[in-house]
């Protein structure tokens, strides 16, 4: 097991899709105090949105069909984002499916939090947990990999 460190300040990226931006948009707000205290981070729609309407400084990478997701993902690899808010959207089919289901496979490879909806959003951002290190424990699949490859 390999434990990797989470600060009190959380890397957090944002991702909505089209059809729960409107939903995700009035969660942030609501939230606006508690997530200015963390490093943001968001797909190119969802980004500029909560910065622009909210004032929050976010990173933003490309608009998730172009490759936001993916980078997303990267930086969970690297361990430069150890939080995910991503509000996908449960009714509708997307041309980056694959993106959606690969950023979800590498969170939870990974071991981050992951909100996908409203109530569990709410449940993460108000967790006394926030506010504290964590020390956040990864499965060693290197090891099974390795074991595995000749
Ligand atoms: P967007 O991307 O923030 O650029 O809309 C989100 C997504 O569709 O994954």
């Amino acid at each position: 097991m390999e434990i990797l460190n989470m600060d009190v300040k959380k890397k957090i990226a944002l991702v909505a899709h089209d059809n729960r931006k409107r939903d995700f948009l009035e969660w942030a707000r609501f939230n606006r105090d508690l997530l200015a205290e963390h490093e943001l981070f968001g797909t190119g729609t969802t980004g500029k949105m909560i910065s622009e309407k909210l004032g929050l400084d976010v990173e933003v990478f490309k608009s998730g069909p172009l490759g936001g997701d993916q980078q997303i993902g990267a930086r969970i690899a690297e361990g430069t984002i150890d939080f995910l808010i991503f509000f996908w959207d449960p009714m509708e089919p997307h041309p980056h499916d694959p993106d959606v289901k690969a950023l979800l496979r590498i969170a939870v490879l990974w071991n981050i939090p992951v909100a996908c909806n409203r109530v569990s959003a709410d449940f993460m951002i108000s967790s006394p947990m926030m506010g504290e290190k964590y020390e956040r424990q990864v499965i060693d699949y290197k090891k099974r990999i390795d074991g595995n490859s000749d």
